[in-house]
């Protein structure tokens, strides 16, 4: 069968989910590769690399939708790339079910079998074809590059013959698959760096990043946590409203000497927690940079505006755009390809260029949402073993 990239269509989206390498290891799996001419230039790919890979550039979307059976994507697909579609095509991509139920509904009709990279549970098996992970690590480390990018200072200290220079102080809120990149990132730049998270079992592992954990003065009766609310595979549960509360007491006692805030605390299918409160941007210096991960479920910080970069009165810019990704579209276009490269690996048992769905797989059974004329979202819950 044949497995075609489109460009994608999405305003200001640059990454790609075919790359030459991937369609290498496609072709292995007994695929046919396509791609649309121009659909990795803005990850610096160019149709001459694809072509040099085997890969066949076609001249437009309407060719490449018609004579791919897979098709791959980055973005979920709009209601018109659906409407312009044959019928009974495979897709691939991120979907975010939940939030598009209408599109879904399109796909159903047009008998597509659509497997969201956003669904595959986040389970060791399926690591490999984490994409949410896999942005998420470069979204932490460019959360970091960009708040640099906006800051007057050197990240690390320094003796100079000009005088000393102080280390920057970083407060990372959220030590999860992005907090932990942004806290590599930020120690290995020299800056004193600082996280916390209501999951302990992450201290150690901060610790031995190099950064401090900050600790809080919260007895709930159970030694092992900081957090009260209990953890669930793996994700925090909610707080409680007290602990809560010494969380934010915590935080506006850092607030007036952090100089960047990277805020990445998620708990899956909620609005983001509000961490970072208005009083406490107003204690930071002038200078100081916010970027908030968070941004597109509402922002940890208060003040936050999804997709924009708005400076306060008191100087302190607060980042929240959406897309850190992208803006890494090189890196992120090799990482996104190669998740979806093992799904299909997963999908293609005999290696023979023809996917098959296995109900019976739980990572492939979690990504499927759509298939054989039905909605298959929201899957049933993991089978114990
Ligand atoms: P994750 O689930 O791995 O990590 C989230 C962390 O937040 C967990 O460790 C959790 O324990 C912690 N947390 C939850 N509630 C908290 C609280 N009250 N205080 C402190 N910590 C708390 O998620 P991830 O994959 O690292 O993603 C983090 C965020 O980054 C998400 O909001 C995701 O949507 C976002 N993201 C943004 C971009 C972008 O371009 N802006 C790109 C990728 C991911």
């Amino acid at each position: 069968m044949k497995i075609g990239a489109p460009k994608e269509t999405a305003a200001g989206e640059a990454r790609v989910a075919l790359t030459p390498d991937s369609a290498g290891r496609l072709q292995k799996l007994g695929y046919e590769c396509l791609v649309e001419t121009g659909a990795g230039a803005a990850a610096s790919i160019t149709d001459a690399a694809y072509a040099a890979a085997g890969v066949t550039v076609v001249d437009s979307a309407k060719a490449l939708w018609e004579q791919a059976d897979v098709i791959i994507k980055v973005r979920e697909p709009s209601m018109e790339e659906i409407d312009a579609a044959p019928a009974g095509k495979t897709l691939i991509g991120f979907i975010w079910p939940a939030a598009h139920e209408d599109l879904l509904e399109r796909m159903r009709a047009k008998d597509m079998t659509v497997l969201a990279m956003d669904m595959v549970p986040r389970i060791s098996r399926a690591q490999k074809m984490d994409a949410l992970s896999s942005m998420a690590n470069i979204a932490g480390y460019r959360a970091v590059i960009e708040a640099g990018n906006h800051f007057g200072r050197f990240f690390m200290g320094q003796m100079t013959a000009a005088g000393k220079v102080p280390p920057a102080k970083v407060l990372v809120v959220g030590a999860g698959v992005a907090g932990l990149a942004a806290i590599g990132t930020s120690v290995s730049l020299g800056a004193i760096t600082m996280a916390f998270d209501v999951r302990p079992e992450v201290a150690e592992q901060i610790e031995s990043m190099g950064a401090e954990f900050v600790f809080l003065d919260f007895d709930d009766g159970d030694d092992s946590q900081q957090t009260d609310g209990a953890e669930t595979g793996g994700y925090a549960a909610p707080s409680s409203p007290e602990f809560r509360e010494k969380q934010l007491e915590k935080f506006r006692e850092l607030a007036p000497e952090i100089d960047i805030v990277i805020t990445t605390a998620l708990i899956p299918n909620r609005p983001a927690p509000e961490l970072w409160t208005e009083d406490m941007v107003e204690a930071m210096k002038p200078g100081s940079v916010i970027v908030d991960l968070a941004a597109e479920r509402g922002g940890n910080c208060t003040l936050t505006e999804a997709d924009r970069k708005i400076v306060t009165d008191n100087g302190v810019t607060i980042i929240g755009y959406t897309d850190f990704p992208s803006r890494m579209a090189t890196q992120s276009s090799n990482l996104y390809a190669t998740n979806v490269r093992h799904m299909l690996d997963d999908l293609t048992p005999d290696k023979d260029g023809k996917p098959v769905i296995d109900m019976e797989d739980d990572v492939i059974r979690g990504a499927l949402v759509c298939h054989a004329g039905e909605i298959t979202w929201p899957p049933p819950p993991p089978k114990v073993r």
